[in-house]
């Protein structure tokens, strides 16, 4: 069997889908240590810089003392602290839900919902390009599965059409889709899902903590929060990046997730320190953070620099932002490149994204200063020098 599995193995890196992890030798940030050079990380999901800032280390560090380091159980044997309590309920609120129920991690948010809301007289109705928790929570259950090309209304619509006998019909979306940073647009997913009898859920894992008007994700930027049913995401990007995830919705899909949903039944509680850290977080979002400014201010920046340096940037405002080379070995030299000059960043090619779509995908953070976004175009534009000569 060795023998076999290095034979795949071979064919992984054959075909160039090898992926090797760097070791950061220090903690997370707008700058990490790789072997003895410091770089600047612009790829990292640490939208608002929380990920090694002093509060939540703090948050975390005094959790260690009142809390514990770990429960050493699931939540309903002897995992519940008051704390994960309260981190559920003011999730609810920050989302506009009525409730909401922590997993280990959003995977397991996703892993762990359709099973207990659909059965074989449902149709779940899912974007091509969700996150691969999406696509494995849907195998795992037993509903129709439906599928419509990327934010393609009129596809989702003939979907809906399609499944019009079932019992429940779900149309599920990421907010936003990763590797784009385009936006699901969730106005008219819910004029579509109303007229033709559907629950939403949108998996907001890229946008909670800094999308929208109050930083509650894409629902709050559309003014969608009443129609959205159902809402999943992480806390293991923008709100400190540690772990953990949710599922906010109505009473009593909460309540029956607690019952039922088995990565939440049968794997450990979210640590008290990342629990505690999470509330800081939370804290910070609410008092309207310059986080969240600066953010949106470092995007704006950089995306108009590169543009005005002549990349091709994919549209959008996230801090996602695609930098696109179309040919692979481009965007894989250009980043290695970058990384000489100091600046962390990395190519994306098929088939993670579609041949001849090649790209280097940057991730603006409110820790990087206007000097880092302003050293990381220069290296772009020295590295696209060296590669191309142009
Ligand atoms: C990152 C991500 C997840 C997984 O989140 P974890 O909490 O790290 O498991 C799920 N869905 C989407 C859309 C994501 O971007």
């Amino acid at each position: 069997m060795r023998e076999e599995l290095q034979a795949t193995l071979d064919t992984i890196r054959e075909e160039g889908l090898y992926k090797n992890e760097r070791e950061i030798g220090g903690a997370q940030g707008r700058a990490v240590r790789l072997g003895d050079r410091e770089v600047l990380n612009f790829c990292a999901n640490n939208y608002l810089g929380l990920a090694d800032d002093p509060r939540i280390v703090a948050a975390a560090r005094d959790a260690l003392d009142t809390w514990g380091f770990g429960m050493a159980s699931v939540r309903f044997i002897c995992g519940t602290q008051t704390q994960h309590v309260e981190l559920e309920r003011r999730i609810a609120a920050f989302v506009g839900t009525e409730a909401a129920i922590l997993y280990p991690s959003c995977f397991d948010a996703n892993g762990g919902l359709f099973e207990v809301l659909l059965d074989e007289q449902d149709a779940v109705i899912s974007d091509e390009l969700n996150h691969a928790s999406i696509i494995d929570g849907i195998r795992l259950c037993k509903a129709r599965r439906l599928r419509y090309r990327n934010r393609d209304l009129a596809d989702l619509e003939a979907q809906l059409v399609a499944a019009r006998d079932a019992r429940r019909r779900l149309v599920v979306t990421d907010g936003v889709f990763s590797m784009d940073g385009y936006l699901a647009p969730l106005d008219q997913i819910c004029d579509l899902a109303e007229k033709h009898d559907a629950l939403v859920v949108v998996d907001d894992s890229h946008a909670v903590g800094f999308i929208g008007p109050h930083g509650a994700g894409t629902p709050d930027l559309f003014g969608v929060r009443d129609r959205v049913d159902i809402v999943t995401g992480t806390l293991g990007k923008a709100l400190g990046g540690a772990s953990g995830g949710f599922v906010a919705g109505p009473q009593e899909v909460v309540d029956l997730l607690r019952q039922r949903s088995r990565p939440y039944l049968f794997s450990n509680t979210v640590s008290p320190a990342v629990v505690a850290a999470s509330h800081a977080a939370l804290d910070l979002v609410a008092e309207g953070g310059e986080e969240r400014a600066m953010l949106e201010r470092s995007t704006k920046r950089f995306r108009r620099l590169m543009s005005e340096a002549g990349f091709d940037v994919l549209e959008g405002d996230h801090p996602i932002v695609p930098i696109m080379f179309g040919d692979a070995r481009t965007a894989a030299s250009v980043a290695e490149s970058m990384l000489e000059l100091g600046v962390y960043v990395v190519a994306f090619s098929y088939p993670v994204v579609p041949r001849e779509r090649a790209r280097i995908r940057v991730q603006v953070s409110a820790a990087h200063t206007d000097d880092d976004i302003d050293r990381c175009v220069a290296a772009f534009v020295e590295s696209r020098q060296r590669v191309t000569g142009g």
